[in-house]
């Protein structure tokens, strides 16, 4: 299984698979990508997998659009859907033996942002704090992204130290994510599009 492969890099990350051995079965992304166009639809085509979406997200070319509590069955294991609205609607995390892949929902020391794409501080905020938070500490965080080389953290260290929830109020994490004034992502205009369409609008000879 692989979590929100970016298109310029399907065929590393097939050579990958290749060389351990594995045979992928799903490709799931957690969100709607303003930044990159995901290389969801282009490893479907290379190798038969199915891609997996939120129900939330409103994406059709998915072979599989996912609910609150859905477990995915892959080989002996399964990975848990766990719906984390906020930095976009349709956002999900995936919870998988003692990991949880939160996309840019929570970030470690940090969160998505929350102004485009039908997203809300305020369901950020609950998102996190009620359903993140509500597994135990010791489980592993692995974000969608990290700008400091940083690879994953503890729910446990995100309760105590991230600056924007930890001991704030939703009102005041209201108001940190206001501030922000962020510039849009450089692709948003070409991803958001693409990635609707399963990252393959646009490609040679495809949709
Ligand atoms: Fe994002």
């Amino acid at each position: 299984m692989l979590i929100d492969p970016v298109l310029e890099t399907v065929e590393r990350d097939l050579k990958l698979v290749d060389e351990l051995g594995l045979q992928l079965v799903y490709v799931l992304d957690t969100h709607i990508h303003a930044d990159h166009i995901t290389g969801a639809g282009e490893i479907r085509r290379l190798t038969g997998c199915r891609t997996v979406v939120s129900s939330g997200t409103g994406v059709t070319c998915a072979d599989m659009k996912s609910e609150d509590g859905d477990a995915i069955a892959f080989g002996a294991r399964q990975i848990e859907v766990i719906t984390t609205p906020g930095h976009t609607n349709g956002c999900v995390s995936y919870f998988c033996e003692g990991m949880v892949f939160t996309g840019d929902a929570l970030l470690i020391r940090g969160t998505g942002r929350t102004d485009f794409q039908g997203g809300s501080a305020i369901k950020l905020y609950d998102s996190i704090t009620r359903k993140l938070f509500a597994l135990p500490d010791d489980k592993l965080v692995y974000p969608a992204h990290d700008y400091r080389g940083q690879t994953h953290s503890t729910i446990g260290m995100e309760k105590r130290f991230n600056p924007r929830v930890a001991g704030k109020s939703q009102a005041e994490f209201v108001k940190i994510l206001s501030d922000l004034k962020l510039a849009d992502p450089k692709k948003i205009h070409e991803a958001v599009p693409a990635n609707l369409a399963c990252g393959q609008r646009g490609l040679p000879g495809r949709v």
